[in-house]
């Protein structure tokens, strides 16, 4: 069996979106479980080789998807063999299919189908302690314009539900969110991914 890595290497997307928090959740995650650790933005196709996992933050998935095809990302990205973490534009990215959406492609490397902003105008943003597997006690969630998960197809296994809409999902090596877990001050879901990468 192969062990963990001795140097974990996680490379936080930085085209757009709320970047810092996830440096710096990665960052505090990795020192509570003595982890060694370089945590760095991503900004080119070359910075992804060598990395253990890559994390895509939330922010506008349209952005994001224009900002990584312009910088050549694309195949690197979906070819890469490490983990993904991604939240709310993140997982939208990941999808294989997004609803309605014309203008750009996702990446396809969770096969799942998602629905953008969603959770409607009256529930733009809202918060919401909800039960995740693999935790023993419930998470505070914080949502922002999230993306709703459709379909998910039968690799994936989904950690929380809300009105049964997956809201938290795993797919082998791969973790997603429809919410923000770097905003609530809570490294559990961050820990739970590093306990999971080798
Ligand atoms: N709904 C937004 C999008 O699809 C994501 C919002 C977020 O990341 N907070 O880009």
């Amino acid at each position: 069996m192969a062990g963990k890595p001795s140097l974990f290497r996680i490379g936080i997307l930085a085209l757009q979106g709320n970047v810092t928090e996830h440096i710096d959740a990665f960052t505090h995650a990795c020192r509570i479980q003595d982890i060694p650790h370089e945590i760095l933005p991503l900004r080119k196709k070359e910075e992804i080789t060598g990395l253990t996992a890559i994390a895509i933050p939330g922010g506008e998935s349209t952005t994001i998807a224009r900002l990584i095809d312009k910088n050549g990302m694309r195949d690197a990205m979906v070819h890469f063999s490490g983990s993904y973490f991604a939240t709310c534009a993140g997982l939208v990215l990941l999808a294989s299919e997004i609803i309605g959406e014309e203008r750009y492609t996702p990446l396809g490397i969770l096969d799942i189908s998602v629905s953008r902003n969603a959770f409607g105008r009256q529930k733009d943003s809202f918060e919401s302690d909800i039960n995740v597997q693999g935790l023993d006690t419930p998470f505070h969630a914080v949502f922002i314009r999230a993306p709703v998960v459709i379909r998910t197809g039968s690799h994936i296994q989904v950690l929380a539900a809300i009105d049964s809409m997956a809201v938290a999902l795993q797919a082998g090596k791969h973790m997603a969110f429809a919410f923000h877990p770097e905003l609530s001050g809570d490294l559990r879901l961050h820990s739970l991914f590093l306990s999971t990468l080798s």
